[in-house]
């Protein structure tokens, strides 16, 4: 077995595998992949690409860390996977403790999860739960602002953007849910308490039947990558509290330092009652998310009907080298200078994009923590910009008008200036 392509092997995925968001009709050109170390990917033919995008939000150490394949090894040799019903065991133990000790306070409870969109369903399935456990079983839908994404599952969909996610395609398989508009005050403009009224308004008219509202806090990643005011967040804890309706943070893209706090709930100073984290969870090495949850909410559910059975229980959960890889990752963030590598990315990205705003091409350039976008006036050619960026030595994925990038927080000065040019000159041509 060798990592590089046979001569027929790009025909076969090009017939067989379907890639994500692509259809096989017109297929986006994919880029073999034989290799990735540090903040690079290579390809079967030995060309090396600066790395963007930390393999969707996930790779924020870059790619086979030493501490993490050690992780990796050591664990394997002891198991891989076993069940978690009726089981526990101690990679399990030590991540939960430490997701305890890191997250806002009142979040005690931790439900292992295999994916994002898994914890997303986990945390309306709990919201649901809770609110029938306090039999009030009408508050069952969820509340939500526009230009969010939380997933391709079903509830998860629901709460996408109902423009830009999925709603039109699935019509009539989605559970209808309540929409504010965007929150549209940016973290450097004043905060204006106006932003929050049509949430207040939604919340006032409908509390009666809402479970929770859900966020991604601050940054909204996939749905736009729009970044909000953190006053917004801090309005809409408060909200939540008046109308008596639970707050579910989506920290999956945010959490572990992306927005330059640990979670972008810490910009607001807020707890959420249920916090779904992913993606940098294992450093981007296996699929797991967590969901973390209040005493309260637990203890809620626990004393309602279904004998207070939580009703979930996937196959890999807690799976245990995830878990391991998980702790590994986790201590690099704890005993790493994390916040100084985001910071100076953030000042880069900000000083560095800036001259993109002056193109004719471009609509808008804006910047948060280690992330930083180009948004276009027009969509882009996403196979001929991506083509454009693999010449210019980069790994860049756009979608919709929007040129992107988070790059691992380990990537240097030289990587970074490197991916800003491409950028800025990808939009120049544009
Ligand atoms: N929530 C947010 C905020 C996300 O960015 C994503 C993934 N892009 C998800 C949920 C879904 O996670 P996954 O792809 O692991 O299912």
């Amino acid at each position: 077995m060798t990592n590089f392509l046979q001569p027929d092997d790009l025909t076969f995925d090009r017939e067989h595998i379907w890639h994500p968001y692509t259809s096989f009709r017109e297929p986006l050109p994919v880029y073999p992949v034989a290799a990735a170390e540090g903040c690079e990917l290579i390809l079967d033919d030995g060309r090396r690409l600066i790395d963007g995008m930390s393999s969707w939000w996930a790779a924020i150490h870059g790619y086979n860390h030493p501490r993490l394949n050690q992780a990796a090894h050591s664990q394997i040799d002891h198991m891989s996977h076993v069940m978690f019903g009726g089981v526990t065991h101690k990679p399990a133990i030590d991540l939960c403790r430490r997701l305890v000790e890191l997250s806002p306070a009142p979040l005690q409870r931790v439900f292992l999860a295999d994916s994002g969109s898994v914890s997303v369903e986990i945390a309306i399935k709990m919201a649901v739960q809770y609110w029938a456990a306090r039999e009030q079983p009408n508050k069952n839908r969820i509340a939500t602002v526009r230009g969010g994404y939380h997933g391709d599952t079903f509830a998860a969909m629901s709460v996408c953007d109902p423009v830009n996610g999925m709603h039109a395609l699935f019509q009539g398989s989605l559970r209808q849910q309540l929409f504010a508009p965007v929150p549209d005050v940016r973290p450097q403009d004043e905060w204006d308490p106006q932003a929050l009224e049509p949430m207040r308004e939604l919340l006032e008219q409908n509390h009666h039947e809402v479970a929770a509202v859900i966020v991604e806090p601050v940054v909204q990643g996939a749905g736009g990558m729009r970044f909000y005011h953190p006053e917004y967040l801090r309005g809409l804890r408060a909200l939540c509290d008046q109308f008596d309706v639970l707050l579910i943070a989506d920290e999956i893209a945010t959490g572990f330092g992306r927005t330059g706090a640990l979670f972008a709930c810490n910009h607001a100073d807020i707890s959420p009652d249920i916090m779904c984290l992913g993606k940098a969870l294992t450093g981007g090495y296996l699929t797991m998310a967590a969901v973390l949850a209040t005493s309260d909410l637990a203890d809620t559910i626990s004393a309602g009907p279904a004998g207070g059975t939580f009703m979930h229980g996937p196959t890999f959960m807690a799976n245990p080298l995830a878990c391991a890889i998980a702790n590994a990752s986790i201590g690099l963030i704890m005993t790493g200078d994390w916040q100084e590598q985001v910071a100076t990315i953030a000042r880069q990205l900000a000083a560095e994009l800036e001259p993109a705003r002056g193109l004719l091409s471009v609509a808008d350039v804006r910047t948060y923590g280690a992330i930083g976008v180009i948004e276009m006036k027009q969509p882009v050619n996403v196979a001929k910009l991506q083509q454009r960026f693999v010449e210019l030595g980069v790994w860049i994925r756009p979608f919709g008008r929007l040129i992107y990038v988070m790059p691992p927080y380990i990537i240097t000065p030289g990587q970074l200036t490197q991916i800003t040019q491409a950028m800025c000159k990808a939009a120049e041509e544009a």
